[in-house]
């Protein structure tokens, strides 16, 4: 038996990476617009680093992380997100320095041992932004303006919500905490058991449950925003102010919070209704205090993540894949000779063309052409080769012309830029 991929990553076949290259090149575009640079950490860091930075108790660090031991023992773990590994590097290599915001992004993939679902990869890819050192909240609306214009040039901002809570801060979140964990308590009755094991171990996270019967209960649960310090509150509140004042719409949802430790303040998801349980396309929030836990400078954090095979999922069929000019057709060995170097010169040029190696019959030539659809071909046989030309031939019409050999190179730069089929 062929050897399969394993359960629950995918392979990203020829037909589908144009989608995937275009939502890679407008991240890039705007990304940059907005000041970001690139950064590329590693796929795999110190378990540690993870168990610190997103938190012992989150579900990820509980059970979704792969994990091994190198040869020396140590212990490893494929990323599972990228924010750790941003901020560790950003601290080792004193990144910090440089004037603040500083702003990095970074593509690629991301790792967890999930249930494999419709949607949901066990290796899947995101992109991530951070922006470190700045507290201001123009600095969290400015964050979600970028996601907002990265949807808005893939022509998906009309089919994504934007919602926006604050889930407070180390003044304010412990209170609310144990008011909820009362509540929660006082109605374990009318809840899963995922939500009652939840209220023990990460109350907050409680409130994301999806569980049909569990929503008249979460629906009355105490809302984080009525327990909000002065400090948080103002924050909050300037942050919706920028946000209109960009003509951001989005809509407050108390019970947003997460599944990481580290935020503070402001969290955002954007959502569609198109994908199922799968509804959050993005998400991100401020992270102060991450950087310090990790032992570097007391700088604040806020950032996204985008889940890029969701993005994917929503964008229209990539147009037809691109098509090479002409398939150049020797009849024979010394043709082929002269077509190679005709080839080399082209391509060499930006040209994409196809090239026969001359064992072929003319016919299956023609067939080949025809499935790649080229739109034209050129034919050297022994004829042309003593006459010194080539001949195209425009597979629509049927029409044929000769170009002296010697000219071809520059015949087809020519049809490039020139007539269409
Ligand atoms: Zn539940
Ligand atoms: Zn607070």
């Amino acid at each position: 038996m062929a050897i399969k991929a394993v359960r629950g990553v995918h392979d990203i076949l020829p037909a589908d990476a144009p989608r995937w290259q275009r939502v890679e090149a407008v991240a890039r575009e705007v990304f940059e617009a907005y000041g970001y640079k690139e950064i590329r950490p590693p796929i795999f860091e110190r378990t540690e680093l993870f168990a610190r930075g997103i938190g012992e108790v989150t579900d990820i660090v509980q059970k979704e992380m792969y994990t091994f031991e190198d040869r020396t023992g140590e212990s490893l773990t494929l990323r599972p997100e990228a924010t750790a590994s941003v901020l560790r590097a950003y601290v080792e290599h004193g990144l910090h320095v440089q004037p603040k915001p500083v702003r990095l992004y970074t593509i690629g993939p991301m790792f967890r041992y999930e249930r494999p679902q419709a949607g949901r990869y066990r290796q899947f890819h995101q992109l991530n932004l951070e922006a470190l050192g700045e507290v201001h909240p123009a600095l969290d609306a400015e964050v979600i303006a970028v996601l907002m214009e990265l949807f808005g040039r893939l022509g998906l901002a009309d089919r994504l919500t934007l919602s926006l809570n604050s889930i407070g801060d180390g003044a304010c979140r412990p209170a609310y905490r144990e008011n909820l964990v009362a509540y929660l308590r006082q109605n374990a009755g009318e809840l899963c058991g995922e939500c009652r094991a939840r209220t023990e171990r990460n109350p907050l996270r409680v409130l994301d449950c999806k569980q049909p019967g569990c929503q008249p209960t979460l629906e009355k649960a105490p809302s984080i925003l009525d327990w909000l310090c002065q400090g948080c509150a103002q924050h909050f509140s300037r942050v919706r102010d920028y946000l209109d004042a960009m003509d951001l719409a989005y809509r407050v949802t108390p019970r947003l919070v997460r599944g990481f430790d580290y935020y503070v303040r402001t969290t955002f998801e954007l959502l569609t209704g198109e994908l199922g349980a799968q509804n959050a396309v993005a998400g991100g929030g401020r992270y102060d205090g991450l950087v310090q836990l990790l032992e570097g400078p007391p700088d604040p954090g806020i950032g996204f993540a985008v889940g890029m095979e969701r993005v994917v999922l929503l964008l229209p069929a990539a147009p037809a894949e691109a098509v090479p000019l002409a398939l150049l057709i020797p009849l024979g060995e010394a043709a082929l000779v002269r077509l190679l170097s005709v080839a080399r010169g082209v391509r060499s040029r930006g040209l994409a063309v196809e090239l026969g190696y001359g064992a072929r019959k003319l016919r299956n030539e023609l067939d080949r052409a025809n499935r790649l659809k080229v739109p034209y071909v050129v034919i050297v046989g022994d004829g042309e080769l003593q006459k010194g030309e080539a001949l195209i031939r425009d597979m629509g019409s049927g029409a044929q012309r000769p170009v002296p050999l010697d000219r071809l190179e520059e015949a087809l730069m020519a049809m490039k830029s020139g007539e269409p089929r």
